[in-house]
């Protein structure tokens, strides 16, 4: 049915979008610039606002007033977005994930240094 649809393609745009954003937090500089601490917590509350679930999107906004989000490190990028991640868990009455291992499980190995900065300038 539509209904079925519905939660089924929702279901599967979430687990994109988590796939995405902890393999961008594994990704993110151990040592940021401000620039770079900027860009990630804009990124995230522009994804509040622009989610394409208006439900999702207006549970999510409130949930980043709270814990807003961290950019000192890859390290606190990766445990907030885990954390963040398991709070979403919570309310939908999934199970809460272990986050000791983040960065290892979502290490995409594309880390090309030399590919960014030929691209950047
Ligand atoms: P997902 O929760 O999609 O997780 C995918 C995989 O990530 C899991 O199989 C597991 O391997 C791993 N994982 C699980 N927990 C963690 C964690 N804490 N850290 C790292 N990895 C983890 N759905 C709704 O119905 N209502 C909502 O309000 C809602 N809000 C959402 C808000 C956002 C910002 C996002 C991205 C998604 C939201 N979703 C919401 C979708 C929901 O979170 C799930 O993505 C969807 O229900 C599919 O769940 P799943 O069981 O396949 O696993």
């Amino acid at each position: 049915s539509a209904k079925m649809g519905n939660a089924t393609q929702k279901a599967e745009l979430g687990r994109s979008t988590w796939k995405l954003l902890h393999t961008m937090a594994a990704q993110y500089p151990e040592k940021p610039s401000s620039e770079e601490r900027k860009a990630l917590y804009q990124f995230f509350k522009l994804l509040s606002r622009l989610y394409p679930c208006g439900e999702c999107a207006a549970h999510f906004q409130l949930l980043l007033k709270q814990y807003p989000p961290q950019t000192s490190s890859r390290v606190a990028a990766s445990q907030w977005a885990c954390a963040i991640h398991n709070k979403v868990n919570e309310r939908l009455g999934k199970e809460i994930f272990d986050c000791s291992n983040i960065e290892e499980k979502y290490n995409c190995g594309c880390d090309e240094e030399g590919e960014k900065e030929s691209l950047s300038l």
